[in-house]
């Protein structure tokens, strides 16, 4: 019996991938594996989708240095870019591509001798205002930016969404304004697009586009799942039922006592917990899939183990299998439930759930 563990598709990954390839046919994908794949396996990741994908983007030179090793020689962008020259100079002999987001990165390249020039996506800072060099900024360092030795020409462009999930919020066209007015004067490759830009805004659409969320068959909207667009989810977080017992009506179950039973009923106990990253926070309510049908988590959620209310009538049995989110069950559900989002949810889970894959 395999207790606790995620099950990730690749066939359910390439999927993805082809959804979102048709829905920008002439835009490249940079496929965003960092956080461990957003708790899908970074290398195994990499690996199903090394044929298919244009590239592949990572928040940390680290994880980048990670691929390269194991033999990922597609194009790796670090989002973050690096810290100092040693990180600059690691990036540059692994021939990993960069962001450089301010005035200090820039300074760091000019003053070292790399092996080769660093392949450059100069982030703009175009409403986020987490990481970028701002419009004004950019057009005062742009000589710089083209003398610059250690930095390839020409270099790209990038910049992020704040609020591309909300379709109606008026900062993302403003973003995509601002990101036209400073890229249209250059012959440069450029990338706006994260899912949400991807799914809901077509102007978004530049040379390169970059999913994370989505590629695990995930929604970037709140409201909504993968699956309303054409998605698959790829991951089934799955344990077993390792107990079936008798609850009389009227008494309590788990730390703190937090639920009742309102008649005779069983209950069953799941092993999966928050030490497995299951949130703890997941209210009374919240479901899980067991044999066809969702059942109520009740109590709270312990370290290894949870409680849900079968029924009076359950047919179930210790070892059966339990879905605590996947195709059946959307992570997007019990990310509502929560008060989180699923790409919390995902890449939270810890290195006590095994990570196994089927093509
Ligand atoms: C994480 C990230 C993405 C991917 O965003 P999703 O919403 O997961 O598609 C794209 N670009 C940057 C800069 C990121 O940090």
């Amino acid at each position: 019996m395999e207790i606790a563990n995620a099950h990730v598709s690749l066939s359910a990954l390439k999927h993805n991938y082809a959804v979102l390839k048709q829905r920008a046919p002439s835009s490249k994908i940079l496929v965003v594996i960092k956080a461990n794949a957003y708790g899908h396996g970074m290398l195994q990741v990499a690996e199903a989708l090394a044929e298919l994908a244009d590239g592949f983007a990572v928040a940390r030179s680290k994880e980048a240095i990670a691929l390269r090793k194991a033999g990922i020689d597609s194009h790796i962008l670090v989002l973050e870019g690096f810290f100092d020259g040693a990180e600059a100079q690691a990036l540059a002999k692994h021939n990993v591509a960069t962001v450089i987001h301010s005035e200090q990165q820039l300074e760091v390249v000019e003053g070292l001798s790399l092996v080769r020039a660093l392949d450059t996506w100069i982030k703009l800072d175009t409403g986020m205002h987490r990481l970028g060099l701002l419009p004004k900024q950019f057009t005062s360092l742009l000589p710089r930016i083209r003398a610059c030795q250690n930095i390839q020409s020409p270099f790209k462009l990038i910049s992020h969404f704040a609020c591309a999930d909300e379709v109606e919020h008026p900062l993302t066209l403003q973003q995509i304004t601002a990101f036209n007015g400073l890229s249209k004067e250059l012959d440069v490759e450029c990338s706006l697009a994260n899912s949400a830009g991807i799914l809901l805004w077509p102007e978004a659409h530049a040379h390169w586009n970059r999913p994370g969320i989505s590629i695990y068959g995930i929604s970037p909207q709140v409201d909504n799942s993968g699956v309303d667009f054409g998605l698959i989810p790829a991951m089934t977080l799955q344990t077993n039922l390792i107990a079936v017992r008798e609850h009389p009506k009227g008494e309590s179950v788990g730390y703190g006592a937090t639920w009742q039973a309102e008649r005779d009923t069983r209950l069953g106990v799941v092993a999966m917990g928050y030490g497995d990253g299951y949130p703890r926070s997941a209210p009374n309510g919240t479901p899980v899939w067991l044999n066809g049908r969702l059942v109520p988590i009740v109590g709270r959620v312990s370290m290894d183990m949870l409680c849900v209310d079968l029924g009076p009538d359950c047919e179930d049995e210790v070892g059966d299998k339990v879905i605590l989110w996947g195709p059946e069950l959307p992570v997007e559900t019990i990310a509502k439930a929560v008060g989180t989002i699923a790409y919390e949810l995902v890449t939270k889970l810890t290195s006590r759930v095994r990570i196994t894959y089927t093509n």
